[in-house]
């Protein structure tokens, strides 16, 4: 999982144009593995999420927040971190997020 440019760095089958994220070396689709890496828009919507009120040690400085995983417009699922979040009043599912950055965290999302 690579995230460049607040894009998310995805394989593309040369064969059938499938995309997919870049942790596999054959397409999920055809199975080719002629791949290439493509960026992709890192935005999309909340399909579930966890509230992190015990977080552990070395997260204790971001609280609060949520992890996440998104569905990204792109068509596949990603995890990541949502800063802020300390209630699920305030983070409806299907609400729509972005990736603004990529660090020790994961990969970090804000509402978009
Ligand atoms: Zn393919």
């Amino acid at each position: 999982m690579t995230v460049k440019n607040k894009k998310v760095l995805a394989y593309k089958c040369k064969k059938c144009g499938n995309l997919q994220l870049a942790t596999t070396i054959f397409c999920n689709k055809c199975s080719s593995q002629d791949l290439e890496t493509v960026e992709v828009e890192g935005k999309g919507k909340i399909i579930t999420y966890t509230i992190q009120n015990i977080a552990p040690e070395e997260y204790e400085k971001f609280k609060p927040y949520a992890w996440v995983v998104v569905k990204l417009d792109i068509g596949f699922n990603i995890s990541g971190f949502l800063p802020g979040i300390n209630s699920p009043k305030n983070l409806p599912i299907n609400a729509r997020v972005k990736i603004v950055d990529y660090d020790e965290r994961g990969i970090i999302l804000s509402l978009d």
